[in-house]
């Protein structure tokens, strides 16, 4: 599918093609920017795509640039405000992927975050699945450590984290797997990379702390409410990679691949080769929350007619 015909660049709507940033950007030589992932659904009986949860996005977003310390110009509401201005003027007739990004724009030699003030730009594509949901994926744990964030903040959603997550993907598809599962420095199992990490354990659905150097995933927080809710017990702590191997149930969210079960790990098998019931009933719950089918959590979702 084409990509979509508008971008929102230096202050204003654009032809995507036409925003564009020289290759001396301090962003681009040394991966200074902060960016977000944000979904939105095409529902085709009203014309209207429903963005979930576009306000705890750009609030995320807000706090990776805190994280940074530059001035940036735009409040979470003014952010809304250009994504819903954009998601008009592309309208699009199919489930959708925006990508917000605020980077070091100018063109000075050398990294440096002190006395900046960040540019933004904004653009979406046509997006279904990242990674498969029916198959089961086989994932490998990597030999590449998750960044900590005393390295490079693992909490928010840097540019330049991505080097890490980049190299781990790779080892994973050059092997043969689906995508990587890294450790983090002191070795307990930190996440996917570009999806946090759950597991189950005689009906318990654990999934790893933020402190174990983990993005602050947005999936991450609808799957812990989710399944709250309907009364499955939920435990933050750390997990052992041998732990990975004797799980009942495994899966992967991130606004990205959505809700995704594990097939295997290390070609270990993880449960009976199957998608496992809390898997597939947390997934099927997802589903319906993102395309607005659930009343409760109808306020994540921001319907916007196309
Ligand atoms: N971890 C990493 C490293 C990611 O890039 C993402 C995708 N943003 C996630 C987890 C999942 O986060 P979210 O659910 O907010 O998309």
């Amino acid at each position: 599918m084409a990509d979509f015909k508008y971008a929102f660049f230096e202050g204003k709507i654009t032809n995507l093609i036409d925003a564009k940033v020289s290759i001396m950007t301090n962003a681009i030589q040394y991966g200074t920017g902060v960016f977000g992932g944000i979904r939105g659904y095409y529902n085709k009986a009203d014309n209207s795509i429903s963005v979930f949860r576009l306000n705890d996005h750009y609030k995320r977003f807000l706090s990776s640039v805190a994280i940074l310390g530059c001035r940036f110009p735009y409040s979470v509401e003014e952010l809304v405000e250009i994504h819903k201005d954009l998601l008009i003027k592309n309208a699009p007739n199919c489930n959708s992927y925006f990508r917000p990004f605020a980077y070091v724009g100018n063109t000075k030699l050398g990294p440096n975050l002190a006395d900046v003030e960040l540019s933004f730009a904004l653009y979406m594509i046509p997006l279904e699945e990242y990674l498969p949901v029916d198959k089961g994926l086989n994932l490998m744990v990597s030999s590449w450590r998750r960044v900590s964030d005393n390295s490079i903040p693992s909490r928010g959603k840097f540019s330049g984290t991505y080097m890490n997550s980049a190299l781990a993907r790779k080892e994973a598809n050059d092997n043969g797997f689906d995508e990587a599962i890294l450790l983090s420095e002191n070795g307990n199992v930190s996440e996917g990379s570009a999806e946090n990490i759950f597991i189950i354990r005689d009906g318990v659905l654990v999934t790893p702390p933020i402190t174990d150097d983990v993005l602050e995933g947005i999936t991450r927080r609808t799957v812990i409410q989710i399944a709250t809710d309907i009364g499955i017990k939920v435990v933050e702590r750390s997990i052992d990679r041998s732990e990975l191997y004797v799980s009942d149930e495994v899966f992967l969210t991130g606004t990205g691949c959505q809700v995704a079960w594990v097939n295997s790990i290390d070609r270990r098998i993880i449960g009976n080769g199957k998608i496992g019931e809390l898997s597939s009933r947390l997934q099927k719950e997802y589903f319906a929350t993102v395309h607005g089918q659930v009343d409760k959590y109808s306020s994540w979702c921001t319907k916007v007619s196309v």
